[in-house]
């Protein structure tokens, strides 16, 4: 099969790989349908994560072309949406909805989905089967599910984004947009999304942001709080990872209020006085998707949201590398990649 492989940084090749088997009986080997590029890719892209020959990819949806011996909530042709962790979905972490977390926990990015197809390990806990084989309309939306709608919807829900609430979201990238539509859909009363990309601003309002803050760092705080009678935002989603757009949604979150975090945040250093005198509850890390994926895929199919608008470069598979590119120079928010 063909697959994206990142030689070093920078330097993205899309070669043969060894077809996937069934190893478990808890696999199922999937025919990938679209896959895309993620902005945590860009990680290794860029030099910040060490990148040597190293499979890439980490969102998927597909056709199940086999499954193992002990797989009975899927079956071979069933059309599949999966997180980007695998899990289980029966350990108690699972249960407790931190399938993120799970005993058996493994990065589908060890994997690497920007291929033809893919091995998952613990079908039954990670994919979930759509109703039927979609229009290919739906396609990019389900794709979403897979990582960034499920991120910032995890991001909107730990934020306690919900009827009455003003929600702030710092970050306009692809999790960004789609913590807009999830607090959107959860009821917020107001939402605040701090973007200076007049393309992005668009896609904020469309997706159901009613105000917009171009301020950043201590500015972009006192922006936030002259908007909510000095108070503070309710409800705040962190979705870039950077120590300025962190201190920026802590200093964003009013007392008592809630802060989802879901930007990977590799070099950012919490002064701990800091967050203890901003009294505030905060919830983040790699999102327990799969606890979403029945209900986001519900909404999807019966066309009550459209994630799907955050594609706004399509590519095929063989030219992944522009893809990288495009994204790195943003000049695309987030790159489907077609098979
Ligand atoms: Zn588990």
């Amino acid at each position: 099969m063909r697959g994206v492989v990142m030689y070093s940084a920078g330097d993205v090749r899309v070669e043969d790989r060894e077809d996937p088997t069934i190893i478990d009986p808890t696999d199922a080997v999937i025919r990938l349908t679209a896959t895309c590029i993620c902005g945590s890719d860009l990680w290794p892209y860029r030099g910040i994560e060490p990148a040597d020959h190293q499979v890439m990819g980490h969102e998927y949806v597909g056709v199940v072309e086999e499954v193992g011996d002990e797989v009975t909530t899927i079956k071979p042709g069933d059309f599949v949406v999966g997180s980007f962790v695998i899990s289980d979905n029966t350990c108690e972490i699972c249960r407790a909805g931190f399938q993120s977390k799970c005993v058996h926990a493994e990065f589908v990015a060890q994997i690497g989905t920007q291929a033809e197809k893919a091995r998952i390990p613990y079908a039954d806990g990670t994919l979930v089967a759509t109703p039927g084989e979609p229009d290919a309309d739906l396609v990019p939306a389900l794709l979403a599910a897979s990582d960034v709608l499920g991120t910032g919807w995890f991001a909107a829900d730990a934020a306690q984004a919900g009827p009455g609430k003003t929600v702030a979201v710092v970050g306009d990238g692809a999790v960004g947009l789609m913590a807009i539509l999830a607090a959107k859909h959860l009821g917020a009363e107001r939402i605040i999304a701090m973007s200076r990309h007049p393309e992005r601003q668009k896609l904020a309002r469309h997706y159901g942001a009613t105000d917009i803050v171009t301020e950043r760092g201590d500015e972009g705080v006192a922006r936030i709080k002259e908007l909510t009678g000095g108070l503070g935002a309710h409800s705040v989603v962190e979705a870039v990872g950077t120590q300025e757009s962190f201190m920026q949604a802590v200093g964003a979150t009013r007392g008592g209020g809630h802060l989802g975090y879901v930007g990977v945040n590799y070099d950012v250093t919490i002064p701990g006085i800091q967050l203890f005198f901003a009294g505030i509850h905060t919830l983040g890390g790699p999102a327990p998707v799969r606890r979403y994926l029945p209900e986001l895929i519900r909404m999807i199919w019966d066309r009550t949201i459209d994630p799907g608008l955050v594609f706004d470069l399509t590519l095929p598979l063989e030219r992944a590398a522009e893809g990288y590119q495009a994204m790195d120079e943003r000049r695309a928010t987030k790159v489907l990649l077609t098979l």
